[in-house]
């Protein structure tokens, strides 16, 4: 069962990916526990929007990352908290995928790659992988 609640998450950590890249950790067995690769949550900055982002990675421990690009008015705002604010989530939504077989190609753009990253016996099993996001450099 999803969290369909939107429901106060204390930002745990932030890690810059990319000059527009942000990475969101957060504490939250309830979601965590449910996600699978491809899925998003509805991020809600009070006050502000609410907004879908993939989730990038799932743990065990119960922690979840987001990775938001500063594109508008809600992303950029995101792009302003600090580690202990409080962001609302809710989610795991829409439908996952499964990695089965041996030999898979997989392919994505901009920031689609989180869906790739969220499981780590998934990326174990990718021989080849080049992933970037960020504004492309003219
Ligand atoms: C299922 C789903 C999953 C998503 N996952 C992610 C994710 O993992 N990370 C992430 O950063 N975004 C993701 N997005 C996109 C994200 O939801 C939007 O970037 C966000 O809603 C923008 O809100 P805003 O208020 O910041 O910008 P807005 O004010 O709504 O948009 C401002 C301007 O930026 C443009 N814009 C909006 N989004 C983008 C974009 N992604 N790239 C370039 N220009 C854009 C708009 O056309 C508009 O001109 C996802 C969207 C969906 C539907």
């Amino acid at each position: 069962m999803p969290l369909n609640i939107p429901t106060l998450h204390r930002l745990k950590e932030l890690r810059t990916e990319t000059e527009v890249v942000l990475t969101f950790k957060f504490q939250s067995p309830e979601i965590a526990k449910e996600s699978e690769p491809g899925q998003f949550v509805m991020v809600w900055n009070p006050g502000v929007d609410e907004i879908p982002i993939s989730i990038a990675a799932a743990t065990p421990t119960g922690e979840i990352e987001i990775a938001i690009a500063d594109v508008g008015d809600c992303s950029h705002n995101l792009h302003q908290k600090h580690v202990g604010d409080l962001i609302g989530l809710r989610g795991p939504y829409g439908n996952g995928f499964r990695i089965t077989g041996q030999r898979i190609c997989m392919v994505a753009g901009w920031l689609w790659c989180s869906a790739f990253a969220i499981r780590r016996e998934t990326s174990a099993r990718i021989r080849h992988r080049r992933c970037g996001s960020g504004r492309r450099k003219k």
